[in-house]
């Protein structure tokens, strides 16, 4: 066991440095008021067929440990000033991922009073990643994306 966690450590060391290598992208996931539709995709792109931990991308638990913040759902009042708070406790560099339609202002709750409005409106919004729900290939995608984002950023 010492043996095989020896070399599984070397093997980690050797990807992590290998040329062109990006490194990791930690992402906090925020439900602003999702039908949670979203989510079983997110839970999909995350288990062991997408698996995205795979490419370093991985889900933290707090927004201080975060590259990115993924949103999902039109953002409803209540959950505004959250939103507000996690993206202010995240350190620079930092991106901002509106996932699936109604993140992105175009889902099918419209508008009404007890929503704040799109994710647009209130962060600064650098990945917009469509779909009612997206795919976890399309999550995929942009992620890897963000990945190479957050280097350039370097
Ligand atoms: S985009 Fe579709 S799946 Fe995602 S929260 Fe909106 S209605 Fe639900």
């Amino acid at each position: 066991m010492f043996v095989l966690l020896n070399t599984l450590r070397r093997l980690r060391r050797q990807i992590a440095l290998a040329p062109g290598d990006a490194g990791s992208v930690a992402v906090r996931h925020v439900d602003a008021g999702s039908c949670n539709g979203c989510e079983h995709e997110l839970g999909a792109a995350f288990g062991p067929h997408y698996d995205l931990g795979r490419h370093g991308i991985n889900i933290v638990a707090a927004p201080r440990h975060a590259d990115v913040l993924l949103v999902t759902g039109a953002v409803t009042t209540r959950m505004e000033t959250s939103l507000r708070i996690a993206y202010a406790a995240m350190p620079e560099p930092r991106l901002v991922a509106a996932f699936g339609d109604c993140a992105c202002g175009r889902g099918v709750l419209g508008s009404s009073e007890e929503l704040a409005g799109a994710v647009g409106g209130l962060l600064p919004v650098d990945l917009e990643i469509p779909g009612c729900p997206p795919s976890p290939d399309v999550l995929e995608r942009c992620l890897l994306d963000a990945r190479v984002a957050k280097k350039d950023q370097r």
